[in-house]
């Protein structure tokens, strides 16, 4: 495996490596995503190896430029109504961390679907994940570069110490700048409905196209994986509480507290008697800012996985802005089963 800094040669490099069907690590605004070409089926079966990922579970396409949408998906097969709300959408949110679910064009190949006779499109704003898919066939599948269940990479050294020589090719890009994944909206229904709350808020969503379905609750059938109980999974034990349960808690040597804003810690350390410093003690954003709470999210936690604690409680999110996508990944990280590793 090779790390490469994202430049104009080095991504023209990947690209040809897509194009021979190898797998390339590379950053998007949301996470770092493991690459394959869309089209290439051999070099589909390879991301599922290498993430360990259910076959059931589908992939996102990702696209250069809007255009691009009509090498994985037929809008034709829409109703008229939901045909112009896909319009609004890619007007003005993309590209962004939105993925949309959509009819799929039969060139696409069922393992990219996981046999649905829909598919996940997405254009990154990321202007290196831009290149290198334009350069490429123009349209690449990239679930996030972790193995399945795992802490989504939002650094180019997450994705080494997790996959290792397992990927071809890294491109560093730096840290991503969304910090969880892509909000995905199913267009195909009815109604449009969020199966995935994601980068961008569903207050952004319903102010240009109305109401839609927000995520069911846990429990009912899986038909995006995102929804499954357990992901996004540290290895150390992680529990979530409300903002008044976490003020309360006692300290515990080896136990990791990761706040959601600083005047929650704060308002903790007031009651703890000695001064510290306690190590494993973390903030999402000392503002209480959503989006930089969400940018900071898998970084910390990776931080607070490698400090060997024997477990980390975590403060829920308010649930507005991006509090919902980051309550989302918490709720999977706390369902993680024990025995799991
Ligand atoms: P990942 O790329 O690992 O962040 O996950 C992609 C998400 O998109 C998963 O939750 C998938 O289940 C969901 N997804 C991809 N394709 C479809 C589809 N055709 N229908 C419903 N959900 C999908
Ligand atoms: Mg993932």
């Amino acid at each position: 495996m090779r790390i490469l800094t994202v430049s104009d040669f080095n991504i023209a490099l990947a690209a040809e490596a897509l194009k021979s069907g190898l797998l390339v690590a590379f950053p998007t605004e949301t996470v770092y995503g493991l690459g394959a070409d869309g089209f290439n089926p051999t070099a589909l079966a390879r991301v599922f190896e290498v993430k360990n990922r259910p076959r059931f579970d589908p992939l996102i396409i990702h696209i250069a430029r809007v255009e691009g949408l009509e090498l994985a998906a037929d809008l034709d097969l829409l109703e008229k109504e939901s045909r112009q709300k896909t319009g609004l959408l890619c007007e003005n949110l993309w590209p962004g961390p939105l993925t949309l679910i959509l009819p799929k064009k039969r060139e696409v190949p069922e393992l990219a679907t996981a046999g649905l006779a829909t598919v996940a499109v997405r254009l990154p704003d990321h202007p290196a994940a831009q290149k290198l898919i334009a350069l490429s066939t123009g349209a690449v599948a990239a679930p996030s570069a972790n193995p399945f269940g795992r802490l989504s990479p939002t650094r180019a050294d997450h994705v080494r110490d997790q996959l290792g020589d397992r990927v071809d090719l890294i491109l560093d890009g730096g840290r991503t700048r969304v910090g969880v994944e892509s909000t995905v909206l199913d267009m195909t229904g009815p109604s449009p409905r969020i199966l995935r709350p994601g980068g961008v808020p569903q207050e952004r969503i319903e102010a240009l196209i109305g109401p839609v379905e927000s995520p069911p609750g846990q429990g009912g059938p899986v038909s995006a994986p995102g929804q499954l109980k357990s992901h996004y999974a540290p290895r150390t034990p992680l529990t979530l509480h409300h903002p008044e349960e976490m003020a309360a808690l006692t300290y515990e040597a080896g136990t990791g507290c990761l706040f959601f804003r600083g005047a929650s810690r704060d308002r903790w350390l007031r009651y703890i008697p000695g001064a510290g410093p306690f190590p494993g003690i973390r903030v999402l954003s000392e503002e209480g800012n959503t989006s930089e709470a969400a940018a900071n999210l898998f970084d910390i936690l990776h931080q607070l996985d490698r400090l060997g604690l024997s477990r980390i409680r975590a403060e829920e999110a308010p649930l507005f802005g991006l509090g919902p996508a980051i309550n989302d990944r918490l709720r999977k990280a706390a369902a993680r089963e024990p025995s799991e590793d």
